[in-house]
C-alpha cells in the first residue's frame, strides 16, 4: 500500500426522515440565537418554513441565492447578514444555496447548519466558489465547512427528476475522481465507492418515483459519501472541464457533469486501471465509462453538450482553456485528447472500448 495523508475536519451530521425537526436544538447548540436562513427564490417555502421551526432564533430570511455565488449577490447577503447581526446561517437547499452560506461565512466565520436539499455534496467540503465578472473563482478555507447538516430525505421529494438525475450523476463525478486523485487514500476510496453503489442503485428508482423515501433516503446517503470524498481529495480533468465550460458557455452545473462523466472516465481509462476496477464493480458494470453512460440514459438525463446549450463552435476554446493552466491528472493533458473527449461529449457517443 502506498503511502498517504489523512485530514478530515469532523461535522456533526443527522440524517434520516424527520432531521429537519431538530434543527432549532441544533442552532441552539452551537451557542447561536440569531440565524439567518438562506434559500433560492424557489425554495422560499422552505426557508420560511425553516424559519417558523427556528422560531425566536431566527433574524430572518433571505431567499436570493443563484447559481455560482455572484459576488453581487454575495455582497448584498453579507450586508443582509450583518444588518441583522445573525450569528449562524442556515442554508436550506442545494449546492447554490449551500455556497451563499459559504460566502457569508468566508467573511464573518459564522457557522453554517446546512440542510441539503440536492445531491451536488457542497455541504461536506470546505470548497467556496465566487463568481466576478463571469469569471468563477475557487479556494479552500475550513470557516466555510458546515459545522452540522441536516439530512433530512422528506425535503428532497420535491425535486424534479430531470435535476434529481443529474444532481446524482454530479455525486458519482466526486466519488470517481476520488479514486484516481493524487491524494486519494483507502478510506476516502472506501467511500467513493460506497457512494456510487448507493447512488447508481437509488437514482433509477429516484427518477420513476420521486416520492420513494427509501430510494431518496439512499441517494442522499450516496451524496453525503461523495461529498465527503469531494472535500478529502484534490479533483482532475473532469472537475476542471465541467468548471470550464460551465463557466465560458453558462451550461447548467449538474447537467455538464452528467454529460462529461463518461468521456472524462474513458479519458482516465488506461492510466487508472484500479480505480475503474472499483468504479465499474460499484456500478455493477464492465467498464466504467459505459456503465456511467448507460445509468445517464436510464436516468433520461442529458448525455450530449450539443443538447444543453453548448454552441457547436465553442469546441476548440474549451479544449484550450481546460488545457491552458497545468493540473493533476493520472493521463497527462493534452489539447489533442482533451479536444477528442469533447467532441464525443458535444455528440452524446457511448464510449468504446
Ligand atoms: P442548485 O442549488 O442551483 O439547485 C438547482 C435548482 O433546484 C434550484 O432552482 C433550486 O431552488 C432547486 N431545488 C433544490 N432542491 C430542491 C428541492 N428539494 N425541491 C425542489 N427544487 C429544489 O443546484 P446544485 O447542483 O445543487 O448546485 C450547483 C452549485 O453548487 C454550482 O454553483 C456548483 O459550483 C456548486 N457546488 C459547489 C460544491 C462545493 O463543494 N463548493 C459542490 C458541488 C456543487
Amino acid at each position: 500500500m502506498r503511502a498517504f495523508l489523512y485530514d478530515q475536519p469532523a461535522t456533526r451530521v443527522i440524517f434520516g426522515v424527520g432531521a429537519l425537526d431538530h434543527l432549532a436544538e441544533e442552532v441552539r447548540r452551537l451557542g447561536a440565537r440569531r440565524a439567518l436562513v438562506l434559500a433560492t427564490p424557489e425554495q422560499r417555502s422552505s426557508a420560511d418554513e425553516a424559519a417558523r421551526r427556528l422560531g425566536d432564533a431566527a433574524a430572518g430570511v433571505y431567499a436570493e441565492a443563484v447559481m455560482h455565488v455572484p459576488i453581487e449577490t454575495a455582497r448584498a447577503a453579507r450586508d443582509v447578514a450583518r444588518r441583522l447581526e445573525a450569528d449562524c446561517c442556515v442554508a436550506v437547499g442545494g449546492g447554490s444555496t449551500i455556497g451563499l452560506g459559504k460566502a457569508i461565512a468566508l467573511e464573518s466565520a459564522v457557522p453554517i447548519v446546512a440542510v441539503p436539499t440536492t445531491y451536488a455534496g457542497s455541504e461536506m467540503t470546505p470548497i467556496y466558489g465566487l463568481t466576478d465578472g463571469g469569471l468563477k473563482r475557487t479556494g479552500r478555507d475550513r470557516k466555510v465547512l458546515p459545522k452540522t447538516v441536516l439530512y433530512d430525505p422528506t425535503l428532497t421529494v420535491s425535486l424534479p427528476p430531470r435535476i434529481s438525475g443529474p444532481s446524482g450523476m454530479n455525486a458519482i463525478a466526486h466519488c470517481v475522481e476520488a479514486l484516481y486523485a493524487r491524494d486519494a487514500n483507502p478510506i476516502i476510496s472506501l467511500l467513493a465507492a460506497e457512494g456510487i453503489r448507493a447512488l447508481a442503485r437509488s437514482l433509477p428508482v429516484v427518477v420513476k418515483e420521486p416520492a420513494h423515501l427509501d430510494a431518496r433516503a439512499d441517494a442522499l446517503y450516496g451524496a453525503w459519501l461523495a461529498g465527503t470524498a469531494l472535500g478529502a481529495t484534490s479533483m482532475s480533468i473532469h472537475h476542471k472541464l465541467c468548471h470550464t465550460l460551465g463557466g465560458a458557455f453558462n451550461l447548467t452545473h449538474a447537467d455538464v457533469h452528467t454529460v462529461i462523466l463518461p468521456h472524462a472516465t474513458a479519458f482516465n481509462r488506461e492510466a487508472a486501471p484500479d480505480a475503474m476496477r472499483v468504479a465499474a464493480g460499484a456500478l455493477g458494470a464492465r467498464d466504467a465509462a459505459q456503465g456511467i453512460f448507460d445509468l445517464a440514459v436510464r436516468l433520461g438525463a442529458p448525455i450530449a453538450l450539443k443538447d444543453i446549450g453548448m454552441p457547436a463552435d465553442g469546441l476548440d476554446r474549451a479544449a484550450q482553456l481546460a488545457t491552458e493552466s497545468p493540473y493533476d491528472n493520472p493521463r497527462p493533458i493534452e489539447y489533442a485528447g482533451v479536444r477528442e473527449l469533447i467532441e464525443h461529449a458535444y455528440h452524446g457517443t457511448r464510449p468504446t472500448l
